[in-house]
């Protein structure tokens, strides 16, 4: 292991680290610049040449505001964190790392991928599958999972990071290019299909350094001062790699890259004798440290923070938002090797939308003295690009804001991307100069926060005495069998009941209607009347394909959580604020200010109207409180669970209107389930505790006779597997036509056995499944559980098909489930 004696470097002899930076930047652009551009090359409208063109104007721009915001031009404060797809997959391109079916797309000479081949990776073609697409730690941005082999070619192929860096000192503006490193890389890659048994895409370890060594020299040989590399596989116990082998590999690759490379040798200027950037390691998304954790019957103690310290790395970046104060192993609490580099202290809040309390973040910046570091800077916790980017676009005032329920108080305790970056030149200059040096910036800061805790509307003491109230009777609904018996009776169903999960194809005119609606241009009334022809159309369609459990078809929603997020007090929606989720696609994810309330039913009245017009059962249909968490902006001034439960009770009291209004069936969504689960072991228990608990609140109101369903989207549960059973739903319905079923004994093994409904229609992809592949799906799934309780529905909503598909696919879908009854 490497120690800080075998440093061939003085601190002093090392480039200054800024005094504030960020970790990233959102790249989609203000009004979604890149979208439309990538989308219009991906369509042919525009042509390569284009769309660097635009690409280039718009890092110009991003670069030339965040200077006008405070960060320094010149000493590596600005991040080029620049992707026109996705952090992870810019990797592959770097190192040429394409799995076998896309090689042709590499370039003979130097092995790298042009604009095309690079989208082609990322969306595939013909028979060739895009890379998967995974979360990317707890955010809901997703990246693209490489997949490495002993073969994969692997090099310094792509020089775009060296490139950009040129482009921007052209510009006047000295970056710190940003790029995921090289441990965290192959930790989130996978093993390619032609990879031998027991690899590890971690075997390749050196390779990718070697390549990485390559690049830093390259920026070296450029001016780079410093360079950003992104390890947050420290920060988690999730990845599919041990982590004493994390570790090590983190030891290896910057003992490699920092130590063995010459660093340069002044701030300023040139320097020919250096091989590398200075080295920024940063790590979001947690803590470093963690004490002694319940791991799978071991006991794990990590120790991110002492493992980066003993590298020769010249600056850390820590996450103080999730992760607490870290204390030292040596003298007074100091961490061994920290004094010969920077700590950036991450105070402000990359991940959430809150304006910070700066007095109380400069307190927390204060206590990181006593860890030894060489100096002090001031960072956000993660990149920005979890968040929007301005605040000031959007409306506050007037009766449009009104109704998304933005208010000019509400704008005064926000801060999206360019006012966090104030916060941290704010930050830095106190830390520089002492904070009587900005004194009234940190008063205005601390007068927001007092405002907000005391507004109208944050607290509201009628749900606060209704959750103090709460007994545990409220969580929990009467013994299964009763309920099995009294639905049965009330149903009256078939064995092997069909039905869909929810939502029919949003076809052109529905979303014209709701989008006029939304401007005011259709009226109520008409708007109305548009919905519940669609409804009264799809229902009809139900009815005669032949489906048993219909649905009202989801038509007036426009997205699963802003809808309801649209009809709670205590949620704002915005009109601009787009981050990205994946590759060119954004969500406007709603800021959850304030205690949640019900002013009126949100879905009573067009489930009551599907119902009048038959006899079947007609599923109400809501989104469970975790996935309206997990797809919101919460607040962060209490803890999640009581947010979650308040959104529960206003749930119940949905499931209560819904019953009363004849409603016999009501599915409750849970799809992020598992996309809130903490990335650290000892933090899962209990937040499994509080998710499951917030389900059960929501539908344990639902008398016996209520069948309650809840659907899971993914087919993968890992660690939830074990909390499905606790959610204590009448019927689950899960992804499941891809994997073959698989997860149908998975889940009776887990303990799991009320009714399942294992998707037997991938609706992923535009392919109507014959009637002989969903009745082999079928048989698969009553071979392997008790038939009594099987569903037979497709494996997610049909929003995003067609009719063209739909149509025929649900015809198979119930031709193949009356096969299958007869021979029960
Ligand atoms: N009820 C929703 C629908 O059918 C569920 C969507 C989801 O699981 N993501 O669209
Ligand atoms: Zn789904």
């Amino acid at each position: 292991m490497t120690t800080t004696t075998d440093t061939p470097t003085t601190p002093a002899s090392r480039a200054a680290f800024p005094g504030g930076t960020i970790l990233g930047y959102p790249r989609i652009g203000r009004r979604r610049e890149l979208k439309r551009a990538v989308e219009a090359f991906w369509a042919g409208r525009t042509d390569a040449v284009a769309l660097e063109v635009t690409a280039g104007a718009l890092r110009r721009e991003t670069l030339q505001r965040l200077v006008a915001l405070g960060l320094d031009p010149e000493d590596g404060s600005v991040p080029g964190s620049f992707s026109f797809y996705d952090q992870v997959l810019d990797v592959v391109a770097l190192l040429g790392a394409v799995p076998a079916r896309f090689r042709d797309l590499i370039d003979d000479e130097d092995g790298s991928l042009d604009l095309d081949g690079y989208f082609t990776v990322a969306r595939g073609r013909g028979e060739d599958a895009p890379l998967e697409m995974t979360k990317w730690f707890d955010t809901n941005y997703h990246y693209l999972v490489p997949e490495i082999s002993e073969t994969t070619p692997i090099s310094f192929a792509d020089h775009r990071i060296v490139r950009e860096f040129a482009e921007a000192q052209e510009a006047g503006i000295t970056t710190r290019p940003v790029l995921v490193g090289p441990v965290t890389f192959l930790a989130l890659s996978k093993a390619a299909d032609d990879a031998g048994e027991g690899f590890h895409p971690l075997d390749r370890l050196d390779d990718v350094v070697a390549a990485y060594a390559d690049l830093l020299r390259a920026l070296a040989a450029v001016g780079a001062p410093w360079v950003q590399l992104d390890e947050p596989v420290l920060v988690s116990d999730t990845v599919d790699a041990p982590a004493e082998r994390v570790d090590a590999a983190i030891t290896t690759a910057y003992r490699a890259l920092a130590t063995e490379l010459t660093a340069r040798s002044d701030d300023d200027g040139l320097d020919a004798e250096a091989e590398r950037p200075a080295i920024l390691v940063a790590t979001p998304f947690g803590g470093l440290t963690t004490g002694a954790s319940e791991g799978a019957g071991t006991t794990t103690a990590r120790d991110g923070l002492a493992l980066l310290a003993a590298t020769d790395v010249d600056a850390i970046a820590i996450d103080l938002v999730k992760g607490a104060v870290p204390t030292g192993s040596g003298p007074d609490g100091t961490v061994p090797g920290l004094a010969t580099k920077t700590l950036v202290a991450g105070v402000v809040d990359g991940h959430n939308v809150w304006r910070a309390d700066l007095a109380a973040r400069f307190d927390r910046l204060v206590a990181l003295r006593s860890l030894g570091a060489g100096a002090l800077a001031v960072g956000t916790s993660t990149s920005l690009l979890h968040v929007p980017h301005d605040a000031d676009d959007e409306t506050w005032e007037g009766p449009a804001a009104d109704r998304a329920g933005r208010s000019p108080a509400l704008r005064r305790w926000l801060a999206f991307a360019d006012q966090k970056v104030r916060e941290v030149t704010v930050l830095a200059r106190a830390v520089a100069e002492g904070p009587d040096a900005v004194r009234a910036e940190l008063d205005a800061a601390s007068a927001a926060v007092a405002e907000r805790a005391a507004a109208a509307g944050v607290v509201v003491p009628a749900v606060r005495e209704r959750l103090t109230a709460l007994t545990e009777g409220d969580f929990a609904r009467g013994a299964h069998d009763d309920r099995v018996a009294a639905q049965r009776e009330r149903l009256g169903l078939p064995p092997l009941p069909t039905t869909t999960i929810g939502s029919f194809p949003q076809t052109s005119q529905i979303r014209t209607a709701r989008s006029a609606w939304a401007k005011g241009e259709l009226d109520d009334e008409a708007y109305t009347a548009a919905m519940r022809a669609e409804i009264a159309r799809v229902v009809a369609l139900q009815e005669e394909i032949g489906l048993d459990v219909l649905v009202h078809g989801e038509p007036e929603r426009n997205d699963m959580v802003q809808y309801f997020a649209e009809l709670l007090d205590g949620f704002a929606t915005t009109d601009l604020g787009w981050v990205q989720s994946y590759g060119s696609r954004c969500v406007r994810p709603p800021i959850l200010w304030g205690d949640v309330t019900r002013p009126a039913p949100m879905t009573v009245e067009w489930t009551r109207y599907a119902q009048s017009l038959t006899a079947r059962p007609v599923k109400g249909m809501l989104t469970g409180p975790v996935t309206i968490l997990a797809w919101s902006f919460v607040r962060d001034d209490q803890p999640l669970a009581d947010t979650a439960n308040q959104v529960a009770l206003a749930l119940r009291d949905e499931v209560r209107d819904l019953e009363a209004a004849g409603t016999a069936v009501v599915q409750v969504d849970e799809p992020a389930l598992r996309e809130l689960l903490p990335l650290r072991r000892a933090d899962q228990p209990d937040y499994l505790r509080w998710s499951v608990g917030a389900f059960r609140l929501a539908t344990a109101g639902a008398g016996a006779s209520t069948q309650v369903h809840t659907h899971l989207c993914y087919s993968e549960f890992g660690e939830v597997i074990g909390a499905i059973d606790g959610l204590d739903a009448d019927v689950t319905s899960i992804e499941a036509a891809r994997s073959r079923m698989e997860v149908v004994p998975e889940l009776h093994a887990a303990g799991y056995a009320r009714g399942v409904g294992p998707g037997v229609y991938d609706i992923h992809s535009p392919r109507v499944p014959s009637v002989d592949e969903v009745t082999e799906l079928l048989r698969l799934a009553v071979g392997s559980i008790d038939p009594d309780v099987v569903w037979v529905n497709p494996d997610c909503g049909l929003k995003t098909r067609g009719y063209a598909e739909v149509e025929p696919s649900l015809r198979h879908l119930v031709a193949a489930a009356q096969a299958v009854r007869a021979g029960l």
